[in-house]
Formats: C-alpha cells, structure tokens, sequence
C-alpha cells in the first residue's frame, strides 16, 4: 500500500495542479454559460404557467433535468398586458433561445398528467422536449468544490514540507523518515586515528567502542555488556564529529550522521517516527554507528520551562530515542555517539546506564595539541622553511582545531593572492589575525584625536599587564581597526586549570588598565571601554557568587549546575544578600581601577612612550616593549 503511493508520488509535480486548475476554470466557465439563460429570465409559478395554458399562449416548454421547465410563448402572447414586466417592456426572448418563463415544479409525473389533461381540456398543442443541461455538471462540482479545495490545500501543504525537509525531494510520505546520512564502511569513512591530533584522552576511550564494533564476543563471552551509547562532550570546532567518524573508520563500520535538529519538525510525531526509521536502519546494517550531533536539540531536560506544553514533540522525541535505546538486545551492535556542548542542560534520563553511560570530554587543545593539529592541516600546503610549527601553535592560544585548520587554509589562500610559490610565515599570522578579529580595515576613516585614544587605551592595558605577576604575558598591541573593534592587545593566557583569586584580580586590573590610560593621559574617559568593562564585572560577579572567594558574601556559590545558572524569575538569595553582592562587585572593580590608575601614573612616561610608538608603528611586539620596560622579571615563571 504504502509502496504504491510512493511510487506515484514519483511522477511530475505539477500534474495535480493542471487538474486542480483546469476544474475550477471549467466550473467558471460552466456557470457562467449555462447560468446566463435562467437568470435572464422571469420566474413564474405552475398555477400561473396552466393559466397561460389555458389562454392559449405557450409555444412550446422544455424540461430541464427533469426538474424546471422553461417556458416558451407564442409571437402573439407576447405582445399581451401580463407578460410585460414591471417596467413595462414585452419579455423578448432573443430568437427563441432564452426561455420566457422558467419555474420549478415538484413531482414530474404529476406535472405531466396535469399538463396533458390541461391541454386536451382548453385544445391547445404545446410542443414538450426534455433537455439535460450541462449545468448538471456544474451542480456537481459545487456540490464537490469544498473536498476539491480540503484536497489541493492539504497536497500544497505536504508538498511544502516535503521540500522543506531537504532530501526528501518533494516525497510527501517519506516525512516520518529519518535524514539520516549514511557513510558506508566500503564506500566513505576512510577517517582514521591518525587523522584527530592530541586528543589522547579521548581517543584511548573510544577505542574501547571500536574493539566493541570489532569483536563483540569477546566482551560478551564473560558476561559483559556492550555500551549502548557514548557522550562527546566539548566546545564547538574541538573535533567531535572527526572522532566519531574514526570510531566508524577504525571498525570499519556503517555510519550513520545526522544533527538533534534534524528531528525536530512542525508536526507531531514526526521526530519520534524519525528516531523509529533512524534505528531500524542502523540495526539492518549493523555493527554500526549512529552519530547524533547536536543532542542538546532534542535532549534538553524534560518539563522545564515549559509554560506552554509547546515543548511536546520535543519530549516524545527524546522519549523515543531513549526507548530505542533501551529496546535493543545487547547483540544489536548499534553504538549511538551524540555530541553536544552543553552537558549541562542535557536531561538527567539520557546518562542513566544503559544509555549515554560513558562521556567523554573533548577539550580545547593546548600548545602542545596545537601543534599537532597543525601538523596534520600542514601536511596538504606547500609551506616555506620559515614556518615554524611551535611558533604557530604559540600565536594561538584558544584555537580550536576547526579554526587551527581554519588558519591554515587561510594562509594558503593569502599566499595564493599575493601570487607566492609557497606559503609564508607571514602568510600564516595573516591568517591568525584575519580569524581572531575579522578581517582588517586598514581603510577605516578615524580621527588623529581617536587613534590617540585607541593607543593610549591599548598601551594602558599593555602597561598594566606587564608590571603585573600574574596578568598574562603580551604577544602583540595593535591600534589597525579590525572587525569592530578600535584596537587590540593579545595575551598568552597561561593554561590553568585552577585559578587564584590573584591571579584574577591581576587579570582585571590588566583589563581596566585601558580605561585608567586614558584617565590618566586625558583626564577623561570614554564608551571604548564597554567590552573591557562587561568582562571585569562578569569576573567580579563570578568571584562573589560563583567562586564563592569573597569574604563578605562567604564560601557558598550561586552556581546550580542542574540548570545551567538560569535563575529564571527567582534568585536564590535574598535580598539582603543581593545588597551585599552589588556592593562586593562594585567595590572589587574599583579596587583594581584605584590600582590601575596608580602604576600608570607611576610608569606614566613609559606609558607614553610606549604609547608614541604605537602610534608610528600601529603594531608592537614584546621586543618593543622590552626595549621600553625592559626584561619583565616574572617571565622566567612561564615556559
Ligand atoms: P565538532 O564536531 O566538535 O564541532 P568537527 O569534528 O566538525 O568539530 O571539526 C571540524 C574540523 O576541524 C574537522 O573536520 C577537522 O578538520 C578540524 N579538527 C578539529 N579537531 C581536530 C583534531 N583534533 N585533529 C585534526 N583536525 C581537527
Ligand atoms: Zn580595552
């Protein structure tokens, strides 16, 4: 059954439309035609219709459709009192054709017996013929003209969808299937390990999964449980999606890829119907895996934030994929891999054993990672000798490894541009600028007064920071306009896993060093520093209520890691505390401001002078503020 429409489907569109279109133009056109003689006619009545009779004045009637008759006078009839209209003209009827009379008659044998028995009575020879009119065509379509309407709205409407949805191709039945792409084992998955860089983590707990898919007995044999489902846990670009690829590429398994959005659709039960269709796949070409990114679609926590019960299919979604989890055997070989960045919203369900037991985390890679990663996207580009890869992984600290191979094609492609045989060391930091701060608009008009302000901005946060122990070191100090912002300095954050409340305070005094610049410098301030100050008050606020390392709020956090810290509409402090929060906050900014001001005014002729040099040259390295500040005593600390 299913099978044919399906198949009929597969015919040109637009034939629906040709019917549709061409039944109510001919249901127009019919009514319009057939319509034209009744109503120009006069109704009358069959009492009136036998006294005509009587008198002698029809010529002739026809019986419509068995149901109305017309009614014809003779030439002479016509010329009589009572069949002038109220404005007193004759009813002509145009050469005989429109009827004179028409009326409507109950039961035709009846009228028949009448009409005979009349016309014997008073002699009178009435011709009677009996017509279909093709009107008949028309009552039919009116009588049909909603289903019609009903039919072609809910067509238009599923071939919307149908089309919608992408690989579909306009196949209205194929909507509760799933999009599912599948990489064969024999055809696409050619990933391996060695394509992920660093990683080693993760790739040393994923390789449990592929020894799993490999030979499944042996784990079976002693009793164990195969995982049903592992959990990537990372920020976008880390290499999620690469890792399980290689899984499938290792296993040499069919890989099933798709996003949690791909589920969700306008309509109810498609997601859940989806889910169904995704895993009967997979189980029919099993061992394989199905990789799901994105989850955080669909496996958001259930009843929450949910005024409006809009969430529904969201949840019978999710409960699907968790019953299809649980449904299938140990012995279906089918390993779900999801993906997400945010484990923490993700419902508690989805972790329970059984399910996404195992999660792995995929971080940011460190220098040492970045490296590798650069390794891997060097190996396709013709690089020059100058290109060294510990400098590169150096420069680029918070790269994930989508943006490493970002750089690393962008560098190909400037090099290209400027027509080289190779790719440069400078192609490459071009490269790494063009991704941090979008591309540069050397061209952007800024006054003399505002490139001042910008400079001394960016040398006040440079200042700053390099008499601090703790603010992170200084790579490059620009004032070149990129993006949207003015100028820039960039710093080697150091990779800590703790953080000590110093080391904080440091960094924000670093990063109110900007404003105190001009402070100092011009005894005024300006809107320049609204990013510098959106990021120390979210700091401060998180020392106070997250960290809990403010003496006056106390050793507790705010932080509820069940929902992600969204309070919604109620705080979790009273608001007596909520007081003694702002005023903490407040006070800590200010602090560091205070502190700020102090070493620039204490340094204020290196500030300047520093800042000169930013001005002539528009770029500065550490070197030039080495020749200023000479060595900074707390570098020999970082490696
Ligand atoms: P995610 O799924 O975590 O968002 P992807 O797996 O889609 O990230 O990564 C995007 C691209 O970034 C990959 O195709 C690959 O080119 C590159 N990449 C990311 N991480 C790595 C890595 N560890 N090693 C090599 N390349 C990587
Ligand atoms: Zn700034």
């Amino acid at each position: 059954m299913m099978k044919n429409k399906k198949n009929q489907q597969k015919k040109p569109p637009f034939n629906q439309y040709w019917i549709f279109g061409s039944v109510i133009i001919a249901f127009i056109i019919l009514n319009l035609f057939s319509g034209s003689g009744t109503e120009k006619s006069n109704i009358t009545t069959p009492s009136k219709f036998f006294n005509f009779v009587k008198d002698g004045d029809v010529d002739k009637i026809e019986i419509v459709n068995k149901r109305e008759v017309y009614v014809f006078l003779t030439n002479d009839a016509l010329l009589k009192d009572v069949h002038r209209n109220s404005s007193g003209k004759s009813i002509l009827s145009i050469a005989k054709l429109t009827p004179n009379y028409t009326f409507e008659f109950g039961d035709l044998q009846n009228f028949e017996n009448k009409l005979s028995a009349t016309s014997r009575e008073f002699n009178q020879d009435i011709e009677v013929n009996y017509v279909t009119k093709q009107n008949i065509w028309g009552d039919i379509l009116i009588s049909m003209l909603p289903f019609i309407l009903i039919i072609a709205i809910w067509i238009f409407i599923m071939r919307r969808m149908s089309s919608g949805t992408g690989g579909a191709g306009g196949q209205i039945f194929n909507i509760g299937k799933s999009k599912a792409k599948l990489f064969d084992a024999n055809a696409k998955v050619k990933v391996t390990f060695q394509d992920v860089a660093g990683l080693e983590g993760a790739k040393e707990e994923v390789q449990e999964i592929v020894d799993f898919l490999k030979n499944p007995k042996k784990y079976t044999a002693l009793g164990g449980k195969i995982p049903k489902g592992a959990l990537l846990i990372g920020s976008p670009g880390t290499g999620k999606t690469l890792l399980a690829k290689a899984v499938a590429g290792e296993a040499k398994v069919p890989f099933f890829s798709l996003s949690g959005s791909d589920f969700v659709e306008m309509f109810v039960g498609v997601g859940a119907s989806r889910v169904r269709d995704l895993f009967k796949r997979a189980k029919e070409k099993s061992p394989s895996i199905i990789f799901i990114d994105e989850i955080d679609a669909i496996g958001r926590a259930r009843g929450k934030s949910n005024f409006t019960g809009s969430n529904d299919e969201r949840e019978n979604t999710l409960n699907q994929l968790l019953t299809e989890m649980d449904g299938f055997g140990t012995n279906t070989n089918v390993i779900v891999i999801a993906a997400t960045n945010r484990a923490d919203v993700l419902d508690k369900a989805l972790m329970r054993a059984g399910r996404f037991d195992r999660q792995i985390y995929v971080d940011l890679p460190d220098v040492r990672e970045r490296k590798k990663i650069f390794e891997v996207h060097l190996k396709p580009l013709k690089k020059a000798s100058s290109v060294d890869v510990d400098f590169l992984s150096k420069q680029t600290p918070g790269f994930s490894g989508a943006d490493i191979a970002n750089v690393c094609n962008e560098a190909a492609l400037i090099a290209a541009r400027k027509n080289k045989k190779s790719v440069g060391k400078q192609d490459f930091l071009d490269a790494v600028d063009r991704i941090v701060g979008g591309l540069e608009k050397k061209n952007k008009i800024i006054t003399e007064d505002e490139k001042k302000a910008v400079a001394y901005h960016e040398a006040g946060h440079a200042t700053v920071s390099w008499m601090l122990e703790h603010a992170a070191p200084l790579v490059k100090v620009t004032i070149v306009p990129r993006g949207r912002s003015l100028g820039a300095a960039w710093y080697l954050p150091e990779e800590r896993l703790i953080v000590r409340p110093e080391q904080m305070l440091d960094e924000m005094c670093a990063t109110l060093g900007g404003r105190a610049a001009e402070k100092v410098i011009f005894n005024k301030i300006s809107t320049g520093a609204l990013s510098d100050l959106e990021k120390v008050t979210k700091q401060a606020r998180a020392m106070v209520t997250v960290y809990g390392l403010n003496d006056k709020v106390g050793n507790l956090t705010y932080y509820d890691s069940s929902n992600g810290n969204e309070y919604g509409f109620t705080k979790p402090y009273s608001e007596q505390t909520a007081e003694t929060i702002d005023k903490e906050i407040s006070a800590i900014i200010e602090k560091q401001y205070q502190r700020a001001i102090s070493i620039l005014k204490k340094n204020k002729k290196k500030l300047i002078q520093l800042a000169e040099v930013l001005l002539s040259k528009e770029v500065i390295f550490k070197d030039n503020l080495e020749e200023i500040f000479g060595k900074r005593p707390f570098d020999k600390k970082v490696k």
